[in-house]
């Protein structure tokens, strides 16, 4: 792609020969200017089945009618005050996230998951005791946790380390599922584990609910606290509010954001009551988290995924799914659970993925060999089976192009 043609796609005029955005995502190839549910429509009215959501963003479908309406009315009222000052939406978002979490915690709100993972971190450290106590934590290589210093450090990707160095002190990592592992990785440093119950961005890997058990077990055994990252995974996504749930584990804290705001920019980090008092007047801020455009738009779609049983109805279209695409030519497995999917393949997946956009449809290349499906949790069966069609017809594209085996 020209430079040119990237300037474009990101919205600056076509003559400019220097886009002028960092190039920290590499070259767009498609510009979307608006979306309604389960679609999305470019520049020149082309539309596109989105199976992706964002990354998980969007789960009630992209411009959801009563979403804008409460987002619009609340622009008219106040976009903004000082977290100094009490907001109308706060409590009672804060008590929806409590009683799916199960009751018993308290909420902070930020702008992002990496800075919901953020607050975790402060808070487990605070909790421990201080550089004296317990401050490390221990994450698992394949998660991802943020991009900040101190999430990117707690990212169990090193490669993704290397250039940032150094990096805050304090983090472990050891095998996704080794319990033996992380058994000896919790030394008296350790304040807490930190783990997905489904690896996203490594590859949608679900922990087994046996792992999140024993792990549960060992945090209670040693005393340190078991955090949870359901930023991509929450709040229906994986067929039950939170993912860790299948297990009938509760954790000590809990982290989301991608889906809460349905677009929106809000992440949240929810503690036990005991471990969330741990944080005083002054330890923790953030100028824009909680603030009631981001929460009115978070309680509209709590409001919403509930009374539209989005948990249910992530297992039913995950089943569907699934047993479709287990189905084709060139699909090794279908992995994840609920509307959180990876296809893996016998032809690259980012070749599938591009041929697949070109025809029109929107997913993401997780892993060399496998697609990612984070479709709309209102997603029609005629939409699941459009979008089983598509995949069928570029996996046999790419197989004759690419010679891959059939
Ligand atoms: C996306 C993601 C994050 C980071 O969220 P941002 O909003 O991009 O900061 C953290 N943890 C997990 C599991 C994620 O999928």
């Amino acid at each position: 792609m020209s430079a040119s043609t990237h300037a474009a796609a990101m919205g600056a005029p076509a003559e400019l020969d220097r886009c002028p955005i960092m190039g920290t995502y590499g070259p767009p190839s498609v510009m979307f200017v608006r979306g309604e549910g389960s679609w999305l429509f470019d520049r020149d009215d082309r539309q596109y089945l989105d199976l992706l959501s964002g990354l998980a963003v969007t789960s009630l479908g992209h411009a959801h009618p009563e979403v804008a309406e409460a987002i619009c009315e609340q622009s008219q009222r106040l976009l903004h005050v000082s977290n100094l000052f009490g907001t109308e939406h706060n409590a009672p978002v804060a008590m929806t996230l409590d009683r799916l979490l199960g009751g018993g915690g308290q909420v902070f709100f930020a702008n992002s998951g990496a800075e919901a993972n953020e607050c975790a971190i402060k808070l487990a450290r605070r909790f421990g005791g201080g550089p004296a106590g317990r401050f490390a934590v221990v994450s698992a290589y394949g998660s991802f946790h943020g991009r900040t210093l101190a999430t990117l450090h707690a990212t169990g990707q090193p490669a993704k380390h290397e250039a940032f160095q150094p990096l805050p002190e304090g983090f472990h990592h050891v095998e996704f599922g080794d319990l033996d592992a992380l058994r000896s990785a919790i030394t008296p440093s350790v304040a807490a584990v930190l783990l997905e119950a489904v690896q996203g961005e490594g590859g949608v890997v679900p922990a087994t609910d046996e792992y999140l058990r024993d792990v549960r077990e060992l945090c209670t055994e040693r005393g340190v606290l078991m955090i949870v990252d359901e930023v991509q995974t929450g709040l229906g996504r994986c067929g039950s509010w939170f993912a860790h749930q299948h297990a009938g584990v509760q954790p000590d804290v809990v982290t989301m954001a991608k889906a809460l705001g349905n677009g929106v920019p809000i992440g949240a980090c929810w503690a036990r009551a005991d471990v969330a008092s741990a944080f005083r007047p002054g330890d923790h801020a953030t100028t824009f988290g909680g603030q009631p455009l981001a929460t009115a738009a978070a309680r509209k779609v709590l409001e919403i995924m509930e009374r539209e049983g989005v948990p249910a109805r992530a297992t039913a279209a995950g089943a569907r799914f699934t047993d479709a695409l287990g189905a084709l030519d060139h699909v090794v497995g279908v992995r994840g659970r609920g509307l959180l999917l990876a296809v893996e393949l016998d032809v690259p997946a980012p070749d599938v993925a591009a041929l697949l956009l070109e025809s029109g449809v929107v997913v993401n290349a997780v892993t060399p060999t496998a697609l990612r499906l984070a479709p709309s949790l209102l997603i029609t069966d005629d939409e699941i089976d459009e979008g089983v069609r598509a995949i069928d017809a570029a996996l046999a594209q790419v197989a004759a192009t690419s010679g891959g085996a059939s």
